[in-house]
């Protein structure tokens, strides 16, 4: 115990010493036997991180550099995390890098693409960040209908390359979200009814694994890890591209129907039996909101086949007369930048359970719910139907397949008060829609647990387990929706 306490002292203060500009200590490298096995998170020496400036073609960003606060923000707000060492990679040999050093040094790993993670997953405290903001390169082979992009491409960096050919793969709500962490867990976009999720759409991805490897995950080659990629989050390796399979894209009609205050059971019961006439190119999902005249009910639409037909689907949802109707034919790309939920980073906290129905006591809970919410939350529900849940349950990892409805339920702060209210209102919204879940979605999780992981992936767990034993043994990649490698399969 003395000598961690005497090493890590030792550290800090060659660390300290580094930022100052003065000259390192000579710490002799044999200090380090001491350590030889702890992951304890004491700050590597300054030498060690020249060294590692020095073998790779991206950039390493510390504490007190110019740019290591803006390096380090990420959407969530509520998470304020000071890494030792961020690796901005160049290249997949950076990642190899990065991650061997990370594991030489025992230091905490995180891996950050869009730096959306609802749990700030993408950054840590005191350990190494494997940034691949830097690599966002997309090429689109348009005879192929394929787009190849680096793994730090965000949402809009995809849509964009692929819009300007008239092609589109299904991508996340927000244009600022990373494709990598969105794919990886599934990947919930306005075109899953029509094409399936993002992940159905992975047609191969190349992957650093933690023993440095570069290997290609597809059907082909290493197939498991193929398989666990597609749903199973950042457990497994780190990604640093994916190639996805594109679709015909144009024009759509899209915008919000939002309706008057109030009649929010009657509201719901129309929106369930809409769906139930509404063709696959038809997505929409429905937000629950405060308003200072009391909750009201906004429905958004993106609907992806002729837009002219479209109008005629929507006709049910307007019978119920909304106050304001942005419904109208517009370029995919601007559908997208329309966004979802927040569309500025901020501190918040957003959970969420998967019901099989939206039944009438399900609807009373959720009424009752959006009626006590604090002025900053809302409720989301985000039908899954469609292609995406016409894929069998174990064909990827991503579990969600029976036709149903994600149930979000966000709030978001900019004070400790609003935040133990949001907190409350979100936990309490969770325990009572419970007995309705059959599930939750991983990306969506602002908090973590096992029994929260399992619950993800349901059936898929025990197979995901076996391949992280495989790929991740020590669980050196444990800043996630954590499949432990030493936890019991059974489910
Ligand atoms: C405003 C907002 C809107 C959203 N909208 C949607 C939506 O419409 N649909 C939807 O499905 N989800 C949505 N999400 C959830 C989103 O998909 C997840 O938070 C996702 O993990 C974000 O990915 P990222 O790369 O931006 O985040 P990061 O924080 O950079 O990464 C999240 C985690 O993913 C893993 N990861 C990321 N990149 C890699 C990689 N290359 N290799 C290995 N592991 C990696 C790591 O575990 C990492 O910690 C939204 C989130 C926010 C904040």
């Amino acid at each position: 115990m003395a000598l961690i306490t005497r090493r890590h002292f030792a550290r800090q203060m060659a660390f300290a010493a580094a930022l100052c500009g003065r000259p390192v200590w000579a710490i002799g490298e044999s200090y380090r036997l001491f350590d030889a096995d702890k992951q304890d998170g004491a700050p590597p020496y300054p030498q060690t991180i020249r060294k590692l400036a020095s073998q790779i073609v991206g950039q390493v960003i510390t504490p007190g550099a110019a740019d290591y606060d803006a390096a380090r923000s990420i959407f969530n707000r509520a998470f304020d995390r000071r890494p030792a060492v961020i690796v901005r990679c160049g290249s997949p040999s950076d990642v190899a890098r990065s991650l061997d050093f990370a594991k030489a040094q025992h230091l905490p790993l995180a891996v950050r693409a869009g730096g959306h993670s609802r749990l700030g997953f993408g950054m840590c405290d005191g350990g190494v960040v494997i940034d691949l903001s830097a690599m966002k390169r997309v090429e689109v082979d348009i005879s192929k209908r394929v787009a190849r992009a680096e793994a730090g491409a965000l949402v809009r960096d995809l849509d964009t390359a692929t819009q300007h050919f008239g092609l589109a793969t299904t991508s996340g709500g927000c244009p600022t979200v990373g494709i990598a962490g969105f794919t990886l867990g599934g990947g919930e976009g306005r075109l899953m009814e029509k094409y399936g999720a993002a992940c159905d759409n992975l047609l191969s991805a190349q992957v650093v694994t933690v023993d440095g490897r570069q290997v290609e995950a597809s059907p082909k080659s290493n197939p498991d890890l193929f398989w666990a990629i597609r749903g199973g989050g950042g457990n497994f390796g780190v990604v640093t591209a994916l190639e996805y399979q594109l679709h015909p894209v144009d024009q759509v009609l899209s915008g919000a129907l939002t309706y008057p205050p109030g009649r929010i059971p009657d509201l719901l019961q129309a929106f369930v039996k809409f769906l139930a006439g509404a063709p696959d190119e038809m997505d929409a999902f429905a937000q629950l909101l405060p308003s200072e005249q009391g909750r009201r009910l906004k429905v958004d639409v993106c609907y992806c086949g002729d837009p002219r037909m479209g109008n005629d689907f929507l006709r049910p949802l307007r019978a119920f007369k909304p106050q304001d109707d942005s419904v109208k034919i517009m370029p995919y790309l601007e559908a997208q930048a329309a966004g979802g939920f927040l569309a500025a980073p901020v501190a918040h906290f957003q959970t969420n359970l998967f019901l099989r129905e939206l039944s009438g006591a399900a609807i009373a809970a959720i009424t009752t719910a959006i009626n006590d919410a604090p002025a900053t939350c809302k409720a989301i529900i985000v039908p899954l139907r469609g292609a995406v849940s016409r894929v069998s349950v174990t064909d990827t990892a991503f579990a969600l397949r029976e036709p149903g409805y994600e149930i979000d339920m966000a709030g978001v702060w900019n004070t400790p008060a609003v935040k133990a209210e949001v907190v409350r209102w979100v936990q309490a919204t969770r325990d009572n829609l419970q007995p309705f879940s059959h599930g939750v979605y991983v990306n969506q999780l602002g908090d973590t647990s096992d029994q929260l992981v399992r619950s993800g992936y349901g059936p898929n767990y025990a197979r995901l387990v076996e391949i992280k034993k495989k790929y991740d043994p020590n669980n050196v990649l444990r800043l996630n929706q954590n499949i432990k490698p030493d936890s019991a399969s059974n489910t």
